[in-house]
């Protein structure tokens, strides 16, 4: 059976036939030569399932995507306050190569643009590998496929990158560009031409959407606040000087390419990627914002869209005994966040646990936060001055040197323990 995920991406080509308009970029030879009526569409759960239709296969270069990603390897080798002493983060409202730097500072306004991408790229780390090596690493860990770039395009690229090689001097003039500018752009442009196909896109953009862990190897590309920050930026900065639009209309962080690639990334979701190569005034993909907008609307992906709550972190609660005791036993679930801990401590509240011995089974939770933390160490502090005895059975040890806000210590079990005492969830 075909999946009706795949027969709704296939409207999606269907339904915005009629968007003919822009051209393909023209500014970089081999570009002008893509053929216009390439269209594609994918779009990666962060369970890691890549659904794709149209011209799947057809590879393109990455372009400005591949912006964000050299961004967060650099904030990943120097640390994010580092990068924001270099290179801000707001919005220019200008084309992507505008020749502008801040005024007061030098430094150019956010990575999105050139000029903070070129500068972005000179400040990833070679002291063991040339940065071009380290990114295509990156990508293939990405994508789970090896990266290769195109080499004429980038040549081609380089023959009327004057612009970005200005852009690049007038960097180096201010200080804010750390190695040799024609090297930088050099460098730069070979990043821009690493071959892609939106299969590859939608995984590297669910990676984003899974807070940095690619969702298929289970490895951590980026951290999770590096994650977030870029995150940021894409929603304020990816579409160049149609952000306010973007963020309106079709409400996710994004970046797009002139190759005519646009990633988008519903933060804990999905990571979605369209590929169409007419550009609007603005060089974004003009069919692929259409197709972007549809994908937003079907599927609520609008950030500001209130969803529903997330789902309580109290699974079940069992009364049971334990090793002769009558005991409570709260079996938790899923990543602990403000709205589940606030309907678990509601339950605690309204229903207060009849046992002496409260368990709670922490065996399939994924992540605590910190609001999340410090909030059960409030409920434990309250359920032990009450006279209970609190037992956790943490396996994965989301909460490792859990105390209750006395600092006492809280007993651990371990999932043989509860499950040879009578406990444990039953699946
Ligand atoms: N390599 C392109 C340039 O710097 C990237 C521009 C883009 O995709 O927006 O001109």
């Amino acid at each position: 059976m075909r999946s009706p995920i795949l027969d709704y991406l296939d409207d999606i080509i269907a339904r915005t036939d009629h968007v003919d308009s822009g051209a393909p970029a023209d500014y970089i030879p081999e570009l002008a030569a893509a053929d216009p009526d390439r269209v594609a569409v994918a779009l990666c759960t962060v369970n890691g399932t890549v659904y794709a239709s149209g011209d799947t296969d057809q590879e393109f270069s990455i372009q400005s995507m591949s912006k964000p990603f050299a961004y967060a390897l650099a904030i990943e080798d120097r640390g994010l306050e580092d990068i924001l002493e270099r290179v801000g983060v707001e919005p220019s409202g200008e084309a992507f190569n505008e020749l502008s730097l801040d005024s007061e500072t030098g430094r150019p306004k956010n990575p999105m643009i050139n000029a903070g991408a070129i500068a972005t790229h000179a400040l990833i780390d070679d002291t063991e590998e040339p940065v071009v090596d380290r990114l295509l690493a990156l990508f293939s860990a990405l994508t789970e496929r090896p990266a290769t770039i195109d080499e004429d395009l980038a040549a081609s690229e380089l023959s009327t990158g004057d612009r970005n090689l200005g852009l690049a001097y007038l960097l180096h003039a201010s200080g804010s560009l750390a190695r040799d500018p024609a090297a930088a752009v050099r460098g730069y442009a070979r990043q821009c031409s690493v071959n892609v196909t939106v299969r590859d896109l939608a995984l590297m953009a669910s990676t984003l959407a899974n807070a940095g862990v690619q969702p298929n190897t289970g490895r951590r590309l980026f951290g999770r606040r590096t994650t977030r920050h870029l995150l940021s930026v894409m929603a304020s900065c990816g579409m160049y000087d149609a952000a306010g639009d973007w963020l309106t209309a079709v409400g996710i962080p994004a970046k797009s390419g002139v190759a005519g690639g646009i990633i988008g990334v519903l933060p804990g979701q999905v990571g979605v990627a369209v590929f169409s190569p007419r550009l609007d005034a603005h060089g974004n993909s003009a069919r692929g914002v259409v197709m972007m907008e549809r994908l937003s609307e079907d599927l609520g992906l609008h950030l500001m869209e209130a969803s529903r709550p997330s789902r309580s972190s109290l699974r079940e609660r069992l009364s049971t005994a334990l090793e002769g005791e009558p005991a409570t036993v709260y079996v938790l679930q899923g990543d602990m966040v403000l709205s589940g801990i606030e309907a678990l401590v509601q339950e605690l509240v309204e229903n207060p646990p009849p046992t002496h011995l409260v368990v709670f089974d922490m065996s399939r939770v994924d992540e605590v936060l910190p609001v999340a933390r410090r909030t059960s160490a409030a409920m434990a502090t309250k359920l032990i001055d009450e006279g209970h005895r609190i037992v956790l059975v943490d396996p994965e040890e989301t909460v490792a040197d859990f105390r209750d806000s006395q600092g006492r210590e809280v007993e651990r079990w371990t999932v043989e323990r509860l499950a040879r005492a009578g406990g444990g969830a039953v699946d």
